[in-house]
């Protein structure tokens, strides 16, 4: 699930929406995705990230 700030909407995206996986520090993973509209959107996932809305990198 991802959140779109500039459509203010949340979507469950297919994995073909993924631009980019980073890992980062601490096990944390940054997934960069376009919504439907093509805005960018980075969710971070890990072990110990619990998303519970926009995320900011
Ligand atoms: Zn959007």
């Amino acid at each position: 699930m991802a959140y779109c700030d500039e459509c203010e909407e949340r979507f469950l995206l297919p994995a073909n929406h993924v631009v980019g996986v980073h890992n980062l520090e601490s096990g944390v993973i940054a997934v960069e995705l376009t919504c439907y509209e093509g805005h960018h959107i980075m969710v971070l996932s890990g072990n110990d990230i619990d998303i519970t809305g926009p995320a900011t990198v």
